[in-house]
């Protein structure tokens, strides 16, 4: 049977990591049928719109698609096209995984955390304005409904619950926004108090990125909202090993989409220098949502491999400043064929190395005084 998945290139360094995934999916016998459809500048350039309907469309027949990342003009232009992805398609949940590949490229190799993000509403709502004439003021409106705040929390204990996690943290300012705050933590409470198998509990979203970025190994599901979501999901893709390793899907009631977390990189537009591994993790992720288990391993393992051996990888995996143990970098599409080679052979009976967080380290007792 073939998957029929619905392909949004996209913008800036898009087509060619979207071009990569493809590679490696044809690697993995999965039989794919890639409908390629427009949206961003290509789609403006095109139709005179950055999404078309018939974008739209191809979501809703297809339930499934594969997404590079769309540019979004700052302060002015047109409204972001992942958001009005998102809220016209209620792809409510945004999950990123942060997971350290191979101990590269970060300084916490143990880092295995997923950020879920409620993706419809809160500060994205698209309610602004500026308050007067001058432009002097302005006002952008966070709505929270207990609608939504219930069905993402649900979701992120049943996320916890099927992949066996141990723990599910929200994260709010609950102190200072006494009506956004709240009402999201008076939703997480009452459902996880119907998850007793599952550990909750809370976090100020200010304590939060402190104890991430000391201490990352101890925390496991992150539940949010939307902003907060966005600004955590990159923080924990840095612990993991920067953007270019950080996959996220998005889901609704019936259809899911997979979008790296980074954006379009326009700087490296063209150049086959961008790092691929986030767009080729979306589709590992895609593979587990269709049922494709044993594909989704060996790209997940073929990565793993060849970020570890360290002979093909691109800059950001390969540069002074980026990595302890620089190496020359390789092209984005040289990456994608290394990984895509490797698909098939990889040995999925041997247990991956977990790397052990340099806190869980036995204590030199000459230390303690
Ligand atoms: P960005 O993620 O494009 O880039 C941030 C930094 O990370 C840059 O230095 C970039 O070169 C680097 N980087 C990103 N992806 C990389 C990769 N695969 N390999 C190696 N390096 C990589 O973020 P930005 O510069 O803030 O945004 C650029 C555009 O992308 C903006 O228009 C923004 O709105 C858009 N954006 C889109 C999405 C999306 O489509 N879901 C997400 C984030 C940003």
């Amino acid at each position: 049977m073939s998957h029929k998945v619905t392909l949004i290139p996209g913008d800036g360094i898009g087509p060619e990591v979207t071009q990569a995934a493809r590679l490696v999916a044809e690697a993995t016998g999965v039989s794919f049928e890639w409908e390629v459809v427009e949206a961003g500048e290509a789609a403006i350039q095109r139709s005179g719109t950055p999404l078309p309907d018939e974008v739209l469309q191809s979501v809703q027949r297809n339930r499934l698609a594969l997404k590079g990342p769309i540019t979004t003009p700052i302060g002015s232009g047109f409204r972001s096209v992942n958001v009005a992805l998102r809220q016209q398609l209620d792809l409510y949940a945004s999950v990123r995984p942060a997971r350290a590949i191979a101990g590269e490229g970060t300084r916490f190799p143990a880092t295995d955390l997923i950020v879920v993000r409620e993706a419809t509403e809160g500060l994205y709502s698209g309610v602004e304005h500026w308050v007067d004439r001058d432009h002097s003021a302005a006002e952008t409106v966070n709505i929270v409904t207990r609608k939504a705040s219930d069905r993402i929390v649900r979701f992120a204990f049943e996320l916890a619950r099927r992949e066996k996690r141990r723990r599910v943290t929200a994260v709010h300012k609950a102190n200072i926004m006494k009506t956004t705050g709240a009402l999201f933590q008076t939703a997480f409470r009452a459902i996880a108090s119907q998850y007793p198998d599952v550990a909750s509990d809370e976090r100020l979203i200010d304590n939060m990125c402190m104890q991430l970025v000391k201490k990352p190994e101890e925390y496991d599901v992150i539940i949010t909202t939307n902003l907060m979501g966005d600004i955590l999901s990159d923080l924990c893709a840095g612990l993991a090993g920067g953007l270019g390793v950080a996959p996220g899907a998005l889901y609704g009631d019936t259809l899911a989409v997979f979008e790296p977390v980074h954006g379009s990189a326009p700087k490296y537009a063209g150049q086959d220098k961008a790092d691929p591994v986030a767009e080729i993790l979306c589709l590992e992720l895609l593979l587990r949502h269709i049922g494709q288990r044993e594909a989704a391993d060996r790209v997940f393992r073929a990565v793993w491999e060849t970020v570890a051996e360290k002979k093909v990888v691109t800059y950001d995996l390969a540069l002074p400043g980026y990595t302890a143990h620089p190496v020359p970098a390789s092209s984005c599409s040289a990456m994608a064929k290394e990984i895509a080679r490797k698909v098939p052979l990889v040995d999925l009976s041997k247990p991956l190395p977990r790397p052990v967080a340099p806190s869980a380290a036995p204590i030199d007792a000459a230390l303690i005084t």
